[in-house]
């Protein structure tokens, strides 16, 4: 099972993939995923978009991962603008494809990620719903996400570890952890759920900040939290596009042996659907399977455990 493979960790990373929206992407997309599943990630994730047309792509992506490649794909499923009936019928739709594992999120108001969270009415407030929802229509697991930093509309740490252990309770088996810049955020991340007696598999997440675009992107996935010294390293570079990507890649090598060297065992890289540079974090740090055989086979749904 995913979990299993979490814990022994004979994989060392996963990746992650989002619904292409035109033709000229998707093909881009499938030749990375041709390229990266020989490297034998532990699983291919696909994210789940606001809009409708990225959730079918979602299922269809997720889908085809399984149906042509080797790849144990991971879909993304958000509570978004959805009654529970319906994203009982996605769930069911994933698993006839073969899409056996998912990541059950909330998800943010439509568009725009600070806006305040409205549940649909006959849908869920809070992600240990849908991680119920999943496991009870047969996945083998629910992955949710993790706050190194806190979700920002959780009033303290405290308050949102408890909201995480609850997701735990609820049966998920493994986290994902939200980007930091600073790889020490998630040590304490990491800290305070086995402080708070939790051996949930915790992986972090790894994207190389390759253009000024993707610095974007990561603004604002980080709720704007940049360190100076990443300023420092990157703002010099702007003008010079093969420079700015060479230190952005150097900066994830970094983080990804600094993670290695604590004892983190699986890397979530995020492909932004491109194989180039999952490729150079596979190669500079050693993640790839020796031998990349299948994924192991399915088993009963696996579940995390908290002692608190
Ligand atoms: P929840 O766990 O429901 O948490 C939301 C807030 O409610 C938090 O403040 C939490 O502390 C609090 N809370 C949780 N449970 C309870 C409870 N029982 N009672 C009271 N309060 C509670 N979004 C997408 O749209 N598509 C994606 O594909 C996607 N992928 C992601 C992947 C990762 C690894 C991460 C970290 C995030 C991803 N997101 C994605 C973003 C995510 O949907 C948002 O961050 C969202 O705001 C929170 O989702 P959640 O699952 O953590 O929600």
């Amino acid at each position: 099972s995913l979990v299993a493979d979490l814990r022994t960790a004979r994989r060392r990373f996963s990746v992650e993939f989002s619904p292409a929206h035109d033709e000229a992407t998707a093909a881009r997309q499938w030749r990375a995923v041709e390229r990266l599943a020989p490297l034998g990630p532990l699983f291919a994730s696909v994210t789940y978009g606001a809009g409708g047309g990225d959730r079918d792509g979602t299922v269809e992506l997720a889908g085809r991962l399984a149906r042509e490649t080797p790849l144990r794909p991971v879909a993304h499923l958000t509570a978004v603008g959805q009654p529970a009936v319906a994203l009982g019928r996605v769930v069911d739709d994933l698993l006839a494809r073969g899409v056996r594992d998912v990541l059950a999120l909330r998800g943010d108001p439509d568009g725009d990620p600070r806006a305040p969270w409205t549940p649909h009415p006959e849908g869920f407030q809070h992600a240990d719903q849908l991680v119920r929802l999943a496991l009870e229509h047969g996945v083998d697991s629910a992955g949710v996400a993790a706050f190194p930093l806190g979700h920002h509309e959780s009033p303290d740490l405290e308050t949102d570890l408890r909201h995480l252990l609850g997701k735990v309770r609820a049966g998920a088996g493994w986290a994902v952890a939200q980007l930091t810049y600073d790889v020490e955020d998630f040590l304490r991340l990491r800290d305070r759920l086995v402080a708070a007696g939790c051996d949930v598999p915790l992986v972090p997440g790894l994207l190389p900040v390759t253009s000024p675009r993707v610095l974007e992107v990561t603004r604002r996935l980080t709720d704007g939290h940049e360190p100076s010294w990443l300023h420092r390293r990157l703002a010099p570079l702007l003008d010079d596009r093969g420079a700015f990507r060479e230190e952005g890649v150097r900066v994830a090598v970094e983080d990804g042996r600094r993670l290695l060297a604590e004892g983190v065992e699986v890397l979530h890289l995020y492909s932004l659907n491109a194989a180039s540079n999952v490729e150079t974090l596979v190669r500079e740090l050693g993640l790839a399977a020796p031998s990349a055989p299948a994924p192991t086979s399915q088993g009963t749904a696996e579940e995390g455990s908290c002692r608190t």
